[in-house]
């Protein structure tokens, strides 16, 4: 919860921050190329005559701005007239104008017939080893007066005759700004003599310190490194997750297959006779079910024997309360080991124990009994006393337990009223 709040508050600080730069770049960010155009700059005239024309232009400072003054005169060759301002260094570094978007140009324009103006940038280039100019340009319709002109740097294009002016035999016919020379103002290419005066009052590049389209690309990364990152932090959170699941689970089974163990120790011990081990009557409720269920389905008949040791009390009396528990236990021993797996003991009450015998049938159970008495009487199980005990015997022959067990207890008075030490049956 407490990761995710942080990621959920960095996202945000991202949000804010795409958001903010993105507002920033589009309202502010802006940078600008300028420089005061005085007697000081070197500009530069260059007309027709280079190429054998006849115009003839004059430049001069008017107000300290330079300005042209041009008369185009028509001949074989293209006539014009134009002004050159510099942008490279000493060392012929141009500059770069990548950064930058427009080119805003403030003119001071009359001329006697309507024309255009063609704006180049000249943008100095190695190519084959030679340094070349490559002209790009851009065509303006002047009005008479001053006025700003405004110019998209990426409407620049490269004229077809500075393509047919070169002989390397591949050439890229893109436009370049990367390292421009000058900007040159040129008269248009309509064809009349006429008279033109241009007058450059101010020129400035405008642009960002980041385009939109770098900006956007890099937010774009940021945003996708956020997400890898966030996805990574996900994909080790689920695994660290998964491995303390499988942790706990393991953890979780140890603890259960003890407690299962714990838990069946306790059942044992609940079902079962402290003093002598044999089970109680809490341990006889899943056998009794079972007899019940048995008798129910006809499967097999189950007998009960209920004993009583004969005069236990007069042994309790004369050789002490832990020699009769001696007995009991000795007793419940010997039984155990006269007994099927099938035969349940259980110690019943003080000194009466009950035996149900599974899969028994009244002979069988009859004979049981005969021999654990002999076996009894037989054995010494006190030092001191002479001990036997009385057996009452009963066939399941319903399917209810407690007639079962009354008819037992029954024959068991019976067998301690005929003289004890005696087996007797229930009808
Ligand atoms: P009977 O032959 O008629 O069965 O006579 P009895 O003395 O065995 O029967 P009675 O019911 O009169 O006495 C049972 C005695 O068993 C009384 C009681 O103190 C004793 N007894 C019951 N539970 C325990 C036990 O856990 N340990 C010991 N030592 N004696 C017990
Ligand atoms: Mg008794
Ligand atoms: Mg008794």
């Amino acid at each position: 919860m407490k990761i995710l709040i942080k990621t959920e508050f960095g996202y945000l600080i991202l949000l804010l921050l795409t958001l903010g730069l993105v507002a920033w770049q589009h309202f502010g960010m802006n940078v600008s190329y300028s420089y005061e155009l005085s007697r000081a700059v070197p500009i530069t005239l260059s007309n027709d005559d280079i190429n054998g024309g006849r115009s003839r232009g004059q430049l001069s400072f008017v107000d300290g701005k330079p300005t042209l003054n041009c008369e185009i005169v028509l001949s074989q060759s293209f006539a014009f007239c134009s002004m050159l301002l510099p942008l490279a260094d000493d060392d012929g570094n141009g500059i770069d104008l990548r950064r930058f978007d427009s080119l805003t140009l403030t003119l001071g324009y009359e001329a006697s017939e309507r024309d255009t103006l063609l704006v180049y940038l000249n943008n100095g280039e190695r190519i084959n080893n030679n340094d070349i100019i490559r002209a790009n340009v851009q065509v303006l319709v002047p009005s008479a007066g001053i006025q700003h002109y405004t110019l998209p740097l990426s409407q620049f294009h490269v004229p077809s005759w500075w393509v047919f002016s070169r002989t390397e035999a591949k050439i890229s016919t893109a436009s370049q700004l990367d390292n421009v020379q000058n900007i040159q103002i040129s008269t248009g290419d309509h064809r009349s003599a006429r008279d033109v005066q241009i007058q450059i009052l101010d020129f400035h590049f405008d642009g960002k310190w980041i385009r939109a389209a770098d900006l956007y690309f890099y937010l774009l990364m940021v945003w996708a490194i956020a997400a890898v990152l966030q996805i990574v932090v996900i994909a080790r959170r689920f695994r660290f997750k998964y491995l303390y699941t499988q942790r706990e689970a393991k953890r979780l089974n140890e603890i259960n297959s003890f407690l299962k163990i714990e838990r069946d120790k306790f059942e044992t011990l609940a079902k079962q006779d402290s003093l002598t081990g044999c089970l109680n009557r809490n341990g006889l409720i899943d056998i009794l079910e079972r007899a019940i269920s048995q008798y129910e389905s006809g499967q097999s008949a189950t007998a009960l024997i209920l004993l009583d040791i004969d005069h236990f009390k007069q042994l309790n009396d004369n050789f002490g309360h832990d020699e009769g528990d001696r007995v009991l236990v000795a007793l419940a021993t010997l039984l155990r080991q006269h007994i099927r797996d099938n035969d349940h003991l259980v110690r019943w009450g003080g000194e009466e124990f009950a035996i149900v015998c599974e899969q028994t049938s009244t002979a069988g159970a009859l004979t049981l009994a005969e021999n654990l008495r002999a076996v009894i009487e037989a054995s010494h199980i006190s030092e001191q006393a002479q001990v036997t005990a009385s057996f009452g015997v009963a066939q399941l022959n319903s399917n209810h337990i407690e007639p079962w067990f009354k008819r037992a207890d029954e024959s068991l008075y019976l067998a301690k009223h005929q003289g004890r030490n005696r087996v007797a049956l229930a009808p």
